[in-house]
């Protein structure tokens, strides 16, 4: 019986000769779709002796075709994919950060698409520096001398902690010394980058006389580092920037500081808690400050290093430099976000980031509204499904106690044990086209609609949620 079923399994060839092959083997190339065919193939004779007749329907052309199809899909599907962030995360690490501006989008385009004058410079004829693209906009944006671009904040830090702080002391406050996701800690950075970590203070409280009396003839230089995702409360005392920049002055030594998100803008003008504004660390007499460029600035993924022109100047002569620099397409979409920020309403109005973190709870409940009706339907009888008010938070370590205002969509059984079932609907929602993240919190699935852009793409997709 199975050698009969055996011999009537089409050969490769014959599929492949198949009407329904010619736009596959265009699509996807000939040695793909072969490939395709021949795992198909393969698996079908795997079953033959457990399911013999059964796997009569499985040999017909059509049905190894649509399998092949399938199999293509699968396979070809990008590993790197879009998704739904209804996490209530606005910044969300592990789902990309800052979605950019179409500004940014558009150059990244342009600049992809063609040669360009990356390092070049038109005018004379002569090699340029890529960091002219973005380094006199920046430096109009923070009031800042002068200013460089590398791959990544954690870059910037350990490139600024080696150039001027190699086989030297470097002095941080206890209360500063953090950890934030992905291993990146102060302590380690400073090792790799050559330099002798000074603690200096409490965990709680550190005084200015704790690093007057921590500066010695081998001191690098003194750094401040922004407490990103935790506060301490109670019983403290930190120096101010004013009173360790005079110090530093005092002991003709640099004073950086690592202000994580940083911000370009007064957030409190839109509503948002206060975030330090990299102007005023500069103002307030830091020397070279860094931060992040895909946190609160709402650009592509950098590391944007500011202050004071020798010290840049030595940042940039550093070798490791060049194993940190950005490539043009995120030199492009970093110069089309900063040139928003010359019109801060406008910045506003066109970074997504800022857009997500503005929106009021108002807003935000005429979309829950919205997708609340089209998602009972999917839900069926068995699963409850409400509003109800909830917080979101800005993520990436900004502002990390401020939560602000939301509505999200609450998704749990009627009857029977919860946890299980809960798992189940995040695993269903995570399997549609484009997958959706949610968070299960208080017995409950919880899909908060801050971050709902293209609705339409959403409610399109829901007839396939199977639950
Ligand atoms: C986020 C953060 C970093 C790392 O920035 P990346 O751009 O993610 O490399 C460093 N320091 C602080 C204080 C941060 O908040």
């Amino acid at each position: 019986m199975s050698k009969s079923l055996h011999a009537s399994v089409p050969s490769i060839d014959a599929i492949l000769r198949l009407d329904g092959m010619i736009v596959l083997i265009e699509q996807y190339g000939r040695t793909l779709v072969t490939d395709a065919v021949r795992t198909v193939i393969d698996n079908i004779r795997i079953k033959i002796p457990e399911l013999e007749e059964k796997i009569i329907p499985l040999i017909e052309e059509p049905a190894i075709v649509s399998a092949v199809i399938q199999f293509l899909k699968t396979e070809k599907k990008p590993s790197l994919r879009t998704v739904y962030n209804l996490t209530g995360t606005v910044l969300h690490t592990n789902l990309g950060r800052a979605v950019l501006a179409d500004e940014a989008i558009e150059a990244m385009v342009k600049v992809a698409s063609g040669f360009s004058n990356l390092e070049y410079d038109i005018e004379n004829g002569k090699r340029g520096d890529r960091d002219n693209h973005i380094d006199n906009l920046l430096c109009k944006l923070t009031g800042a001398e002068a200013a460089t671009v590398v791959n990544n904040n954690a870059a910037a830090v350990l490139l600024v902690l080696n150039t001027l702080g190699q086989r030297k002391e470097v002095l941080v406050s206890r209360g500063e010394l953090i950890e934030i996701g992905g291993a990146f800690r102060i302590p380690d950075i400073m090792s790799r980058a050559g330099c002798k970590l000074v603690e200096v203070g409490t965990t709680n409280r550190t005084h200015l006389s704790d690093f007057e009396s921590a500066i010695t003839t081998k001191t690098g230089c003194l750094m401040k580092v922004h407490t990103s995702n935790y506060v301490v409360q109670g019983f403290t005392k930190e120096v101010s920037t004013k009173e360790m920049s005079k110090v530093a002055r005092s002991h003709d030594l640099p004073l950086i500081e690592d202000l994580g998100s940083g911000s370009l803008i007064n957030l409190t003008r839109f509503g948002l808690p206060h975030e330090p504004l990299v102007e005023d660390a500069i103002k307030n007499g830091v020397d070279i400050v860094m931060f992040s460029g895909d946190k609160l600035l709402g650009g592509p993924q950098a590391g944007l290093i500011v202050g004071r022109k020798d010290l840049i100047a030595k940042i940039k002569k550093n070798p490791m430099k060049r194993a940190m620099r950005l490539d043009k397409v995120t030199i492009a979409a970093l110069s089309a976000t900063l040139h928003l920020y010359q019109d801060p309403d406008k910045a506003a109005e066109r970074i997504p980031t800022l857009k997500l973190l503005t929106r009021t709870a108002d807003e935000i409940r005429k979309i829950a509204q919205l997708i609340e009706k089209n998602l009972r339907a999917a839900l069926g009888d068995e699963i409850g499904i409400k509003q109800i008010e909830c917080l979101s938070q800005i993520g990436s370590g900004s502002l990390p106690v401020d939560r602000l205002p939301s509505v999200a969509l609450s998704i749990s059984p009627i009857k029977g044990k919860r946890g299980s079932q809960l798992k189940k609907y995040a695993e269903s929602f995570r399997a549609l086209p484009i997958p959706v993240i949610g968070r299960i919190q208080d017995d409950a699935f919880i899909l908060d609609m801050r971050c709902l852009d293209d609705v339409d793409g959403f409610l399109a997709q829901l007839s396939e949620l199977k639950i």
